[in-house]
């Protein structure tokens, strides 16, 4: 059986973060790994507190984990500190794993800071030349690229710029910008990953669709191939969405 890992937040209303994560690694018949970097206390309407999780229980976490089982692929979420990014660049690297994929996860929908103020720099610095791909949204591409993006070209822009920084392959999800939820694929080239927009406000999508491209990747598949039945996997997804509580909705994934 192939094996996925998680280094992600914990969310008790179990929409995102290593909870969203192992439920669509497990949908794709991928065993599901984690290691936690942060608590979150949350519910539909939003995060309201968050307590990191110290760098050194993340690496302890991990080598522990990893001197033991070697996962095919790895994603990060909500790393919230800049030390713990810096503690999951060291592993991936002492580790050698493969098939690393990056959501560089920043700010919450409905606004709350999910990192520290130094991480996407770190992200930029230490994690993006190690990934197989890094999947922001608008306003993580943005921060990430330090493009102000306002349309299609800026995104081009943008993923250019990420890549620059290392990333193996960069797919800036679209869903934030207009009707289209068009995102942009850069690998050594342009493709692009059309999907209409579903109006509501929902929780976890970075997460599931980064998600379902790592295992994906851990079933072997190629990076673009992974790239477009993830969008396939989401918005099937969209359809099969609920509301739980009194605000954001929720995936059955
Ligand atoms: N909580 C955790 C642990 C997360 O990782 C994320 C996003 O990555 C969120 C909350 C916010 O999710 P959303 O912005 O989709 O509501």
């Amino acid at each position: 059986m192939k094996s996925a890992l998680t280094i992600a937040g914990f969310d008790p209303s179990g929409g995102a973060g290593i909870q969203a994560d192992l439920k669509v690694f497990h949908s794709y018949g991928v065993y599901g790994l984690s290691v936690v970097s942060a608590l979150t206390a949350q519910n539909s309407g939003g995060v309201r507190s968050v307590m990191p999780v110290s760098d050194h229980f993340v690496r302890r976490q991990l080598t522990v984990l990893l001197d033991d089982m070697k996962p095919d692929a790895t994603k990060t979420g909500m790393l919230y500190s800049e030390a713990v990014v810096d503690a999951v660049a060291h592993v991936v690297k002492r580790y050698s794993l493969e098939n690393f994929v990056i959501d560089p996860v920043i700010l919450s929908s409905t606004g709350k800071h999910l990192a520290e103020k130094g991480v996407p720099d770190a992200i930029r610095k230490k994690l993006l030349p190690l990934c197989t791909v890094v999947t922001p949204n608008i306003y993580e591409a943005s921060v990430l690229s330090g493009v102000h993006i306002q349309n299609m070209s800026d995104m081009e822009k943008a993923a250019v710029r990420i890549s620059e920084y290392g990333a193996g392959n960069v797919i800036i999800t679209g869903g934030h910008l207009d009707r289209i939820a068009m995102d942009v694929v850069y690998d050594v080239e342009f493709h692009y990953l059309k999907g209409r927009k579903i109006p509501g406000e929902f929780h976890g999508t970075g997460c599931a669709f980064s998600a379902a491209i790592t295992a994906l990747l851990a079933k072997g598949k190629g990076f673009l191939e992974a790239a477009e039945l993830a969008k396939g996997f989401m918005k099937t997804a969209f359809k099969r969405s609920f509301r739980a509580g009194g605000v954001m909705k929720l995936f059955d994934l």
